[in-house]
Formats: structure tokens, C-alpha cells, sequence
């Protein structure tokens, strides 16, 4: 039920509230409403739940003396001093409540500020919600637009290319210098210089990983879009030709 289990045993008396109803609100899916009053959600946060309570939440074990051994750089000696906020004298990590879960769990300030919400039972005002409950769902929507958007590049693009790479092997044969010629023509010059080069971008956005089709994406939109255009001016001019 409890995204941290943890929290049921040692809710920070910061927090607000009584304990039970700081249960309720985690049981309850941060779904609690009836909250007065907006406000910045990191500043409400921030007021109710020090670094350090979060920080002892979430596993680490901090001494009398505020110390403990920093979770964001191997340390054998207490080196992270933490309070209301932190700092490691160690490798300089430093910042408030939500910069070290962000930091812990990898996360945006946003959906760290959301975990800690519900991981603590922070009422959240309702217009806030809305806001920090955005990010996750957003990001979800947007990888996937994303991910359309490029594969019907990636399709495009591979249509492009193959016809390039069909031109070219076309004009290795047609314009092949015959023995004696001093001038070669260029567009068989161009297939010696471009048609090995095509068949492995082929190959990549074919069968490459996505990181490698991504990273081709970034690097040759430009020119698959300039080869596009070239394409489509000779099949106007052969077009032409026919209808002349
Ligand atoms: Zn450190």
C-alpha cells in the first residue's frame, strides 16, 4: 500500500497533524483536499519536513552531532552535516529537503516535492495537486509523442535514403567512365563517395539500438531533409521530361 513502508513506523513530528491523520493522507493516495490556504507546494513542503527527517526516513542513520556518512559520494567518515537543509564537506553536495530526494532518487525537484508529499502525508492544496501530479503524467505523454514523432521519421528517413542508395547504384552503371576518359561524371563520382556511406545509415536507423537513432537523428536531420528536396526536384524534372 505504502509507496515507504518506513514512514508508518517513524512519521516526522513535523509533518502536521496528528500521526493518524498523517496515515490516513498516505493510505488515502495523497488525496486529501480539504487544505486552507495555496502557496508555493515547495515551500509548503519545505516547512513541514526538514532535510533531515527525510533524510533519516529514507535510510540514512544521522548522529547526535547532525553528521552522517553522505549517500552522494562513498564516505567512511561522517562527512554530510544535516538539518533543515544539507551540506557534505566531503564532495559538496548541498541543498534543502527536496534537492536531496531529488538527488537520492533521481528525480525532478517536482516529482521529489510530489513523493515526499505523499510519503509524509503533507496536505497538498488542491490547486496545487494539480500541478505536481502533472509532471509524471506529462512526461509519460510527451515520451510517447515523442516516440511517434520519431518513428515516422525514422521511416521517412529510411525512404529517402533507400532511394539514394538506389540512385546511386544506378548511376555507378550508367555513368561509369569509359576507358580513356579523362572526366568522370559526377554523379559517379558521387556514388563512390556516398553510396557505402548510405548503405551503413541504412543500417542504423534499420537495425541500430535507439540511442544510435537517436543520436543519427540529431546529426543528420539536416541532410536527409536537403537530400529529400534533391529527390523530389528529379522526379519533377523527369516528370517533365515524360510530359515534353
Ligand atoms: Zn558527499
Amino acid at each position: 500500500m505504502g509507496k515507504f513502508e518506513q514512514t508508518k513506523r517513524t512519521a516526522p513530528k513535523s509533518a502536521g497533524g496528528t500521526a493518524a491523520e498523517r496515515f490516513l493522507s498516505i493510505n488515502d493516495n495523497c488525496s486529501i483536499t480539504n487544505h486552507r490556504g495555496g502557496g508555493n507546494i515547495f515551500q509548503t513542503i519545505k516547512n513541514k519536513i526538514t532535510t533531515r527527517e527525510a533524510a533519516e526516513i529514507y535510510g540514512l542513520k544521522v548522529g547526535r552531532n547532525g553528521m552522517a556518512c553522505c549517500p552522494f559520494h562513498p564516505d567512511r567518515n561522517p562527512s554530510l552535516k544535516v538539518d533543515e537543509r544539507f551540506h557534505c564537506f566531503g564532495c559538496g553536495a548541498d541543498g534543502d529537503v527536496i534537492d536531496y530526494v531529488a538527488k537520492l532518487f533521481h528525480l525532478t525537484n517536482m516529482e521529489a516535492a510530489r513523493k515526499l508529499a505523499c510519503d509524509f502525508g503533507v496536505y497538498i492544496p488542491k490547486n496545487a495537486r494539480r500541478a505536481i501530479q502533472t509532471p509524471a503524467a506529462l512526461q509519460k505523454q510527451t515520451n510517447r509523442r515523442v516516440s511517434e514523432k520519431f518513428e515516422r521519421w525514422r521511416s521517412w528517413a529510411i525512404n529517402v535514403m533507400a532511394m539514394y542508395v538506389n540512385s546511386m547504384e544506378e548511376w555507378r552503371e550508367r555513368f561509369a567512365p569509359a576507358p580513356g576518359d579523362t572526366e568522370w561524371h559526377s554523379l559517379f563520382v558521387e556514388s563512390l563517395s556516398k553510396l557505402d556511406q548510405y548503405n551503413y545509415y541504412l543500417d542504423v536507423l534499420c537495425s541500430g539500438t535507439e540511442a544510435e537513432q537517436r543520436s543519427f537523428f540529431f546529426e543528420m536531420k539536416e541532410v536527409i531533409r536537403n537530400l529529400d528536396k534533391r529527390e523530389q526536384s528529379w522526379s519533377r524534372k523527369s516528370a517533365d521530361g515524360r510530359s515534353a
